[in-house]
């Protein structure tokens, strides 16, 4: 007799992700096995049979988004599991990890850290069953690889590292996500070569310290495709941007310190195996204020090292964040900044207004300064660093740029946007394409366009492609 097997729709999970590049690939990590054991993914949280928040917990903005995500999930759904750097955090009448989160949420189901994708999985696993079906129990060999990406089929971040050794006094990041954990080499390149072989147009490293690469594991050697390789930010920048080269991609450098190591890759930049782009998170240039913050490299002479970075590739792009107001900066030391952000002509800055982070060491420095204080100096910095900005984007005018194109629609008929190397997504400035002239030219998302910058608009350019 033959048995007829009436199918089971398969349990939804609502799925939020808050934060950094860092925390979307452990949501990707997350949503992958989920996938791979059969879950499905629902839009509204109405609509699910349980919702992940993987929350953010930096900065006292991201701490209140996330919690209230959480507030606004239980009110519409009732199943809530909560993962990512705010479930690390203790509260105010416990330390232990979570206890921030079940205070202002009792009735979530789990509170879990970040980079815990076992754990949120044994937790969705007791509430909502985890469905059986014998042709999803294996994973799809295209998600193997490469698993659920959750930006734009044409880049994708490539997480190389969990984890920081350092000890800034204004993070709580070490304390959330534990110290540096390499992953091994041969992992890291098997996965970009995967995303390259998806489609992927541009990889953006990331990590808390990509010039730490290795160091917790003393570089030691690997093997990929059969050969050594020693797990050391060198070796894996080079062997990314072979492969790059292959697939005629981009790799993009995130989260680097100006260590002397790092002059190593600016050959690499000049040859044009990786971008000449260099995301260096300076947060001060002051010798006194970067001590104070526990900055790694505060010893470095940051100053000689940009302006040699800039000798052996006159091409590179160079953004970084800052902190203006940090507790005890004098005049003279923000004054300091300000002469090093005119001279040093970082092309990207961005700058915050110190704010306390709950439970970071600078809190309990000397000499907290007025929010005034600190909100005018973020001021005066972002006029220079303004200034900076559009003096460089206009020198761009005239140019003949590649462009990779985000958003095309209708083929571009009407125009579209894309990036220079000079941009990185999310963060960074775009190109406005105009519609193109030809009637046969075509812009596709995910594909290189040559444009040529015709004027700026802001923070960004506006290019026609030729
Ligand atoms: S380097 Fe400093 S700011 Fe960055 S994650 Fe480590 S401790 Fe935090």
């Amino acid at each position: 007799m033959n048995q007829i097997i009436s199918p089971v729709a398969a349990p939804k999970i609502g799925f939020v992700s808050l934060g950094c590049p860092k925390a979307l690939t452990d949501s990707e990590l997350i949503l992958t096995q989920l996938r791979a054991e059969g879950y499905d993914t629902s839009k509204t949280f109405a609509g699910a049979d349980l919702v992940i928040v993987n929350t953010c917990g930096f900065i006292d903005d991201a701490v209140r988004e996330s919690l209230d995500t959480i507030g606004e999930a239980l009110a519409k759904n009732g199943k809530v599991i909560v993962t990512g750097c705010l479930g690390a955090k203790g509260g105010a009448t416990s330390s232990a990890a979570g206890s921030l989160v079940r205070e202002m949420h009792p009735s979530v189901l789990a509170v879990t850290g970040p980079h815990a994708t076992q754990e949120v999985m044994d937790a969705v696993h007791l509430h909502v069953p985890k469905p059986h079906d014998p042709f999803i129990d294996l994973v799809p060999a295209s998600l193997s690889k490469i698993g659920v990406k959750l930006t734009p089929k044409h880049y994708a971040y490539l997480k190389i590292s969990e984890g920081c050794n350092h000890r800034c006094t204004f993070c709580i990041i070490p304390s959330m996500r534990g110290d540096l954990v390499s992953r091994p080499i041969g992992d890291v390149l098997n996965e970009a070569r995967a995303l390259f072989e998806s489609g992927v147009k541009e990889l953006l490293v990331i990590s808390q310290d990509t010039s730490a690469y290795g160091v917790d594991v003393k570089y030691r050697t690997g093997f990929w495709d059969g050969k050594p390789i020693k797990t050391r930010m060198f070796d894996l920048v080079a062997a990314l941007g072979e492969l790059a080269k292959a697939h005629g991609a981009w790799v993009r450098l995130h989260y680097v310190y100006p260590y002397p190591h790092v002059d190593e890759v600016l050959p690499l930049m000049a040859e044009g195996l990786i971008l000449p782009y260099l995301d260096v998170p300076l947060q001060h240039a002051h010798p006194d204020v970067l001590k104070r913050m526990k900055r790694p490299a505060n010893g470095e002479k940051n100053m000689e090292r940009i302006l040699r970075w800039r000798e052996t590739c006159p091409d590179i792009v160079i953004r970084s964040t800052f902190i203006a107001g940090f507790p005890g900066e004098t005049e003279a030391e923000f004054q300091y900044l300000l002469d090093f952000m005119a001279e040093a002509r970082i092309d990207r800055a961005g700058c915050f207004a110190y704010s306390p982070v709950e439970g970071a060491t600078a809190n309990a420095l000397d000499g907290a300064l007025p929010t005034e204080v600190r909100d005018e100096r973020r001021a005066r910095f972002m006029a220079v660093a303004e200034q900076v900005s559009i003096d460089k984007l206009r020198s761009r005018v005239g140019a003949t740029m590649q462009v990779l194109i985000d958003s095309a629609p209708g083929l571009g008929r009407k125009g579209g946007v894309g990036r220079t190397y000079a941009d990185a997504p999310e963060i960074d400035g775009t190109v406005r394409l105009l519609p193109p002239q030809k009637a046969s030219k075509v812009l596709k998302v995910g594909e290189f366009t040559k444009a040529k910058i015709v004027a700026t608009e802001g923070h960004d350019l506006v290019g026609m492609s030729v």
